[in-house]
């Protein structure tokens, strides 16, 4: 995923390490070298990410996280701090601060790494929230009135069989009003998951009686823990098992022994990013729902997905997204040969296959007739064409019989996508809508049930 990410340190060859091996993962990185050139910079440049320093002359990292924080224009900006290795007191410090993580000095590269896509996938979550209000508003609708989630009354699973380990972690995530339930084993995970709905697993690799990583991704497998964050705990002697459990579908990990500050961080942190993602997948109010909300397939209309493509497109400085524009092959046929209705509900079948195969933050609208948009934040080029294939190919797959369950009317539909990405396609809402109908044209053309990407269809000329 494309982002901003913003280094201060005063020692330089610090920040250039950092930078290396983040523009490594093909983040833009930017640095500054003190805490004014930070607040100019997180304002002036708007990173999806902060890594700051502690210890800087003039101002430190603690003042210019507190500022950075007081800002309106940079307050939604995840900020992790660079502390010295086991300074507790300045985690606390930094908590006050306001920051959103931390990380330790020296620099570990898997933690880095795995904290900064873990904090740019909330930003993003956080950044469309914060989006779909202002479009509700700005169609004249009552605006979205709730408050940001509290993490007070969020359900956490502690998978652990060591009752002193386990009574640590209530007592710490305790203080923010969260819920601990306690599982021992696997069966009575298993039973605990499947009883009520959690927000977060915390699975210690310590478990005697089990292997915590078989555990860890059958709870990935599951329906009801599928989409539930799970942080591992474990020691350093672990950190090769850590590993493993992050490439298992973990989405954070905790060393022993437990610091209660770092714990409530990293806790509060996956708590907020499940919260957001139901959020965002819950249905609006009724009232806006009826302005905003395409009746036959529950997906958002082409007058919401103008205004918010707009207002996502007129940001300075404009983000990094991309757009696809989906048609299904032949529809026109599916009417014909087997009436509206039969063609109405292949196209919720359409929707809902979409729907299940986009992320949380991707927006999905029926554009008219059979034709729909997904539009992308942070997604580039490449990162699009994966995701255009993935739609593809689900909708390709579809198992349902879509014309007549009860008959023998079983029928398979196709969709054909054009991609096209802001700035390098277009710098505008209706510029990018025009470069991705232009790849849908050559998509159409070269056979259908394709992706085309609009950088590679421009020698195409539209058909007139
Ligand atoms: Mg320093």
């Amino acid at each position: 995923m494309t982002a901003r990410i913003l280094i201060v340190d005063d020692v330089p060859a610090n920040a250039r390490l950092l930078e290396a091996k983040l523009s490594a993962e093909y983040y833009q990185v930017a640095s500054a070298r003190d805490g004014f050139e930070a607040l100019a910079a997180a304002r002036n440049w708007q990173p999806d990410l902060i890594l700051l320093d502690v210890m800087m002359p003039g101002m430190d990292g603690f003042e210019c996280c507190r500022k950075l924080k007081e800002d309106p224009a940079t307050l939604h900006i995840p900020v992790v701090m660079v502390t010295a290795l086991g300074e507790a007191a300045e985690r606390v410090a930094g908590l006050d601060a306001g920051a959103d993580d931390f990380l330790s000095k020296p620099v570990e590269y898997a933690t880095l790494m795995s904290r900064v896509r873990s904090l740019v996938r909330l930003k993003r979550l956080l950044d469309e929230w914060r989006a779909r209000g202002e479009t509700v508003r700005a169609l004249g609708l009552a605006a979205d009135r709730l408050p940001p989630p509290s993490v007070a009354g969020s359900r956490v699973m502690v998978v652990d069989d060591w009752d002193a380990e386990a009574e640590a972690i209530r007592a710490a995530l305790g203080q923010d009003g969260i819920v601990v339930l306690r599982a021992r084993d696997r069966a009575e995970a298993m039973a605990l998951s499947a009883a009520m709905p959690l927000d977060l697993i915390l699975l210690s690799l310590g478990l005697a009686e089990e292997d915590p990583l078989a555990l860890a991704s059958g709870l990935r497998a599951a329906d009801v823990t599928h989409d539930v964050p799970l942080l591992l705990v474990g020691d350093v002697g672990e950190r090769e098992r850590l590993h493993r459990g992050f490439d298992l579908g973990a989405n954070d990990w905790l060393l022993l022994p437990i610091d209660p500050q770092e714990l409530r961080v990293r806790a509060r942190n996956q708590i907020r990013r499940k919260l957001y993602q139901d959020r965002l997948r819950a249905d609006l109010g009724e009232a806006i729902e009826l302005a905003v909300i395409d009746p036959l397939t529950g997906l958002y209309n082409r007058r919401y997905l103008m205004r918010h493509l707009r207002s996502m497109m007129d940001q300075d400085p404009p983000p990094h997204l991309s757009l696809m524009l989906i048609d299904v092959d032949f529809f026109k046929a599916v009417n014909d040969a087997h009436g509206h209705a039969a063609g109405d509900r292949a196209l919720r079948v359409v929707a809902e296959t979409l729907r299940s195969n986009i992320r949380a933050f991707d927006t999905l609208a029926r554009y008219g007739g059979e034709e729909f948009v997904v539009i992308m934040p942070g997604a580039g080029q490449e990162q699009a064409g994966m995701a255009a294939e993935r739609l593809r190919e689900a909708v390709a797959s579809m198992p349902t019989p879509l014309v007549d369950p009860a008959g023998d009317g079983a029928l398979s539909l196709t969709v054909s996508i054009g991609v096209a990405v802001s700035g390098l396609d277009a710098d505008s809402a209706d510029g990018l809508l025009a470069a991705a109908d232009a790849a849908l044209y050559a998509a159409k053309r070269s056979g259908r049930n394709r992706v085309e990407l609009a950088r590679e269809s421009w020698p195409v000329a539209p058909i007139a």
